[in-house]
């Protein structure tokens, strides 16, 4: 039997990982932990897997968007998607605040949708209970639910695994992921009616790129979690600005104990940032085009130490998006200062580098007869044009490298397994 389009698109390093095909057919596709190529699909493989990976293809985002019904009016929307008005603030619960990985404001938004009844359920990702290295998708209906979430999960998740709950009600569900699956939900919602009707916001937050479950175990033991302990807890943001990297474990006595803390800047930069898989690494949406609201880091007016109270980038992509924060913040439940449209770039100068980047690193896997991802509507050349020489060059053939070093041409095979 030939390869079904989902499996193809994991194989060719496409897949972002969202879980839109397995929350669209659940019965045929499931998500499976791979600790070296993420949180990927598995295809049954049958002639009514097939059918339905054809049918899910039509909402994969991994394989390609269309950025040309989005209003991209001047350069900043041209670079970062539609920016209608942008505030830096934070929740003004302070228990979400200080829980919220950088102010709060996402859960603090996700709050006053549930407070108001604008929404019956959150769609977003938490640590699992039993195994908290690893993530699952919830719909949470009340604050202990939506604290749960607070504070970014540097791991693999799939909130689409949440479609089939979404579908199943007739209330209103506001929904929370990482750009590319908010993109993979707009696509969906396109072919999907049910699903359509059932989302009544989306939330994005910036993303630079998911490391994997090897990443984890590094950081684990950079905690100085023994081996032979079980993992009861795992945090990699949150309690403060930007927040600790701790975890808490039980040790085979029964004991239980908090983990040495390091910064998040240590975590992210010595060990979490090198295992991002290569799709995050070719993508060219890292702030949420496709979502009402997105939120980050306002990174250029950073925290002074590692715990202070955090503060949010907030960004309305729709008109429905700039309603419902100016709602929040009439209703007390969101502080906001609105700030230039242009602020997204001072707060990211990472993300601008990425973007300018992203060009040059397809061009160079075509080049190599490799696939990578169609986005259609999206000027990436006038970007790429705007680095310097050097980084020009530098896309090209630090990608030539990369392929090389990783084997990139190799097929990804998923590992059904987690150790
Ligand atoms: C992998 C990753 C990379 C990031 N890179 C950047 C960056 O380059 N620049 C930047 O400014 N910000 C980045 N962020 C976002 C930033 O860490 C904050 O999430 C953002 O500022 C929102 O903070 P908050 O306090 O408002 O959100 P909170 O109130 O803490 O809410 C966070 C929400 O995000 C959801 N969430 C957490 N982890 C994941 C995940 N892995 N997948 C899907 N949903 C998730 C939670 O369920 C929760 O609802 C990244 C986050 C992640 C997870
Ligand atoms: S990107 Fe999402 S929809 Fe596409 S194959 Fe991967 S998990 Fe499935
Ligand atoms: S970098 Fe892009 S593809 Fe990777 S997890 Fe973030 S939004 Fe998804």
């Amino acid at each position: 039997m030939r390869s079904d389009p989902i499996t193809s698109i994991v194989q060719k390093n496409l897949c972002t990982g969202c879980g839109g095909c397995a929350g669209q057919f659940p019965d045929f596709i499931r998500m499976v932990d791979d600790p070296e190529n993420g949180r990927r699909p598995v295809v049954a493989q049958t002639p009514e897997g097939h059918k339905a990976a054809k049918v899910a293809l039509e909402g994969c985002a991994g394989a390609a968007t269309d950025w040309s019904k989005l209003a991209l009016i001047d350069d900043i929307d041209r670079m970062w998607g539609p920016v209608l008005k942008t505030w830096e603030g934070w929740a003004q619960d302070t228990e979400i605040r200080h829980r919220g990985s950088s102010g709060g404001a996402v859960t603090g938004l996700a709050a006053y949708a549930l407070d108001t009844g604008f929404a019956a359920g959150v769609a977003h990702i938490a640590a699992r209970t039993e195994d908290p290295r690893l993530n699952e998708a919830v719909i949470s209906r009340d604050h202990a639910g939506l604290l749960r979430g607070a504070g970014s999960r540097y791991a693999q998740a799939s909130p689409l695994e949440a479609i089939p709950e979404i579908k199943s009600g007739d209330a209103p569900i506001v929904f929370i992921g990482k750009p590319c699956d908010v993109a993979s939900l707009n696509k969906a919602m396109r072919h999907d009616a049910q699903l359509a009707a059932n989302i009544s916001l989306t939330i994005a937050i910036f993303c630079a790129g998911a490391p994997n479950l090897n990443a984890t175990e590094q950081l684990l033991d950079t905690l100085e979690v023994p081996k032979t302990a079980k993992v009861t807890d795992l945090r990699y943001r949150g309690n403060g600005w930007p927040g600790l990297m701790q975890a808490r474990f039980q040790t085979p006595d029964g004991t239980e104990t908090d983990s040495k803390g390091i910064p998040y800047g240590e975590g992210w930069g010595r060990i979490l940032q090198a295992h991002r898989r290569w799709r995050c690494r070719v993508c060219a949406d890292h702030t949420g085009a496709f979502a009402d609201i997105s939120v980050g880091d306002p990174w250029h007016a950073p925290p002074k130490g590692n715990t202070d109270a955090g503060r949010s980038l907030i960004v309305a992509r729709t008109a429905r998006g700039q309603a419902f924060v100016e709602a929040a913040m009439q209703g007390r439940a969101l502080v906001a200062i609105a700030r230039d449209r242009d602020v997204i770039a001072r707060a990211q100068p990472n993300l601008v580098a990425t973007g300018g980047a992203i060009w040059g690193r397809r061009v160079a896997m075509r080049a190599l007869g490799l696939a990578a991802p169609q986005d259609t509507g999206l000027k990436l050349l006038p970007l790429w044009m705007t680095l310097p020489a050097k980084q020009k060059m530098q896309s090209v053939l630090g990608t030539w490298k990369r392929v090389l070093r990783d084997r990139l041409w190799r097929r990804v095979r998923i590992a059904d397994r987690v150790q």
